[in-house]
């Protein structure tokens, strides 16, 4: 579905990622892994088109996105929740969910789908009308969840999802990711919580100051003496 080829990003004289290549077939979940500042939001940045490429090549479907503007990529298909969740603040939960639909027409499916969303996270829909700065850190990445797949993605890209949560929450939006993933989303994790990436992934790879140094099925990552060493706490 994506296939990332010798991708390089600098912001300025920095050199973010260096000749990135890497791929997700659908129906995959493959994690990113690595310490603060390897590179892995800016990854999902340029798959975004937020962050150009200095080089090399994204194909999605078929589609070379470095050359495709930011909300074309999101008709495409490919959704990215942020790291920070980024809600808008001011606007009401139902609000923010209805702006995840904003590039659809279908707006008898797009009901749907909001009940839908209501039903997987319950406490949104007791919290429809507040405004979305009111919500818990938990409530807030179970809104962003919820207003990307309002945009019903072919691709999901998460960008560390449990950041700043409390580890039962975390467990519960992992269940929730694993969900998503068996009704038929594709998804791209971005962690430095490794060990539940790995947990729920089919495949990892692992980045160091913007280069891939490991790759491959995610049971054999977390079974990798080095990597546990390095990211699992060993
Ligand atoms: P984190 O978990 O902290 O987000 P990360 O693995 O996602 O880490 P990036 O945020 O992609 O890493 O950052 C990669 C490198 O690029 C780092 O050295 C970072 O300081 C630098 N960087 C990221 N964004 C910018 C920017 N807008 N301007 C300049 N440098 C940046």
């Amino acid at each position: 579905m994506l296939e990332v080829e010798g991708l390089s990003v600098n912001y300025g004289a920095i050199r973010a990622l260096r000749q990135v290549t890497f791929s997700i077939a659908k129906g995959e979940i493959v994690a990113l892994i690595g310490a603060n500042g390897a590179g892995k939001s800016t990854i999902l940045n340029t798959i975004s088109g937020i962050v150009p490429a200095a080089a090399g090549k994204i194909n999605f479907l078929g589609k070379d996105l470095t050359k495709t503007p930011p909300h074309r990529i999101v008709e495409l298909g490919i959704c990215q929740v942020p790291e920070g969740r980024r809600v808008f603040a001011r606007m009401s939960v139902q609000e923010n969910l209805e702006m995840g639909a904003y590039t659809r027409t279908d707006s008898r499916e797009v009901s749907r789908d909001l009940d839908a969303i209501y039903q997987r996270f319950p406490r949104l829909g007791e919290r429809r009308k507040q405004p979305a700065r009111t919500l818990s850190g938990g409530e807030q990445q179970m809104l962003a969840m919820g207003r990307a797949l309002m945009a019903r993605p072919k691709l999901l890209l998460l960008d560390e999802p449990s950041m700043g949560l409390a580890p039962m929450l975390v467990e519960t939006i992992f269940g929730i990711i694993q969900e998503i993933s068996k009704e038929g989303t594709t998804i791209l994790l971005v962690e430095q919580n490794a060990n539940m990436a790995l947990g729920i992934a089919d495949r990892g790879y692992v980045l160091e100051t913007g280069e891939v140094v490991v790759q491959g099925p995610a049971a054999e990552l977390a079974a990798n003496p080095e990597v546990r060493k390095a990211y699992l706490g060993e």
